[in-house]
């Protein structure tokens, strides 16, 4: 048997650092076996999925250097390898199903499905909505049927009883088949769930090993059910422990960055972001700290993951990103990742049209750019003291830009003009004095380059990292004081 593996990404937003520490672990996995690993991209969600965020995930990938052997881009023998272009392989699957009595078509409408899971919650009962519950009566369902309304397709699930799944780490994992909805595997769009997709694709494309985050277990029931249904062999699962910030809750942007274009900006190497991957969660024989990736396939060993919620740690990476470029970059190897980082044509070029009105010797261009090329700046708390606003409206302002920022899905000047425009009215300030303290967070210093400029051309991560930063310096926010403002943002 070869083995194979694959990442399987949806397409909604920033390149996770989570989906770059699971591609690392089924990569390696594939390569210790002799076998391969493919990439597939899950963008069945066709509202969220943007073919720009598919571009981010191939190339922040490519970037760390965990390249795989069939994809999007490289084609395969297995292809697509989009699902949105695998429309009819699901529509034929989900056919065999109904046909073998394993799927029903539901017609309830999603006022009855609310009404349905009010009386279970009321009656204290699992909301898990089962077969039987859905069932409508054989006339009302004829009439439905007939009358052509919009219908989904379910999972025929057992009512009693326990599934165990096999998980590679975790050995044996007891669900209740009562805790199991009857899941949707088509939506009224003819589109398919995460679930059907995923599966059929997982056998249509020879994969024997699922190595994935352990928010996907309450799904394998589900999955266990469908190879059952199809009768197909089940590729071996594996739940990887999920990431943790310091503070051991789960990996969020609210707490970290986790977009790896974020590392990238910030001058992190690929090699020392990998290998810091690497040790979350597993070790190398001898315990130490710095291996490269060929070294960790060669001593890869999957029994050597532990549970224990591996904790992703910023100044850990530091430390060993500054161990690589000390140890291992020599001048010319340092000056070719400056370059590569940020003292390039393309950049720079991007920088010099917002130098141009202010500069009079050339020794001026560092002093005017200087932020371009920085990380967070180095501000403290009297860095705002010209800013004419109570610290708390202060925390407030850029707190709420900071969530505002978050909903982008396109980063360039029109859109946030017009995000600072919105909140500035809410401010009820005038423009120049909403901008004046995201002026200081954003470039760190109170006259710069023009900070709306510099925001469109940090990009996201850098520029939301920086507002983080200063509403930190500013004191922070309390969990208390993080709900009022959430209460307030919602109401905007
Ligand atoms: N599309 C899922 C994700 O976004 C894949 C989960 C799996 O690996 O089964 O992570």
């Amino acid at each position: 048997m070869t083995v194979r593996t694959r990442i399987a990404p949806s397409p909604t937003g920033d390149p996770h650092v989570g989906t770059a520490y699971i591609a690392l672990f089924n990569l390696c996995f594939a390569r210790l076996h002799g076998g391969q690993f493919i990439l597939r991209i899950e963008d069945t969600d066709r509202q969220r999925s943007t073919a720009e965020s598919e571009k981010m995930i191939l190339d922040s990938l490519r970037w760390l250097g965990l390249d795989w052997d069939e994809g999007p881009d490289i084609g395969g023998p297995h292809g697509p390898y989009r699902q949105s272009e695998r429309g009819s392989i699901y529509a034929q699957h989900a056919e065999r199903l109904l046909e073998g009595g394993h799927a029903f078509k539901c017609y309830r409408t999603s006022e009855e499905l609310d009404a349905l899971r009010e009386e279970r919650r009321a009656a204290g009962l699992h909301l898990a909505l089962k077969p039987h519950d859905l069932a409508l009566d054989p006339d009302e369902q004829r009439r439905r049927e007939a009358a052509g309304y919009p219908y989904v397709i379910r999972l025929q699930v057992p009512s009693e009883g326990v599934c165990v799944v096999q998980d590679m780490l975790r050995g044996q994992i007891e669900v209740d088949w009562a805790q199991v909805d009857a899941q949707i595997l088509m939506k009224s769009d003819g589109m398919p769930t995460y679930h059907l997709a995923n599966v059929v694709d997982d056998h249509l494309m020879g994969i024997t090993h699922v190595l994935r985050g352990e928010e996907w277990i309450n799904s394998a029931p589900k999955h266990q059910l469908l190879y059952e249904y199809f009768g197909w062999p089940m590729p071996e699962l594996c739940h990887m422990p999920l990431l943790r910030n310091p503070d051991k809750s789960k990996l969020s942007k609210r707490k970290n960055p986790t977009s790896i274009n974020y590392y990238r900006r910030m001058g992190f190497l690929p090699q020392a972001v990998t290998n810091y991957l690497g040790r979350m969660g597993w070790s190398m024989p001898d315990e130490r700290e710095k291996f490269s990736l060929d070294e960790m396939m060669a001593h890869f060993d999957l029994q050597r993951v532990s549970l224990g919620g591996p904790v992703f740690d910023l100044d850990k990476l530091s430390w060993l990103n500054g161990v690589y470029i000390r140890e291992d970059l020599d001048d010319a190897a340092l000056l070719g990742a400056l370059r590569e980082w940020a003292f390039n044509e393309a950049y720079v070029g991007q920088i010099l049209p917002q130098i141009r009105p202010r500069i009079t010797t050339l020794s001026d261009a560092m002093p005017l750019a200087g932020h371009f090329f920085a990380g967070l700046p180095e501000i403290d708390e009297r860095s705002f003291d010209g800013v004419d606003l109570e610290r708390e409206t202060l925390v407030t302002l850029l707190q709420f830009l900071v969530w505002r920022l978050e909903t982008l899905t396109s980063w360039e000047k029109g859109a946030l003009l017009e995000q600072v425009k919105l909140l500035a009215e809410h401010f009820e300030l005038k423009m120049k004095a909403f901008l004046a303290p995201v002026f200081i967070a954003v470039t760190g210093s109170s006259h710069s380059t023009s900070v709306l400029d510099a925001m469109a051309i940090l990009g996201s991560d850098v520029t939301r990292a920086r507002l983080r930063h200063a509403i930190e310096v500013l004191g922070g926010v309390s969990k208390k004081q993080a709900k009022r403002l959430e209460k307030q943002y919602r109401e905007l």
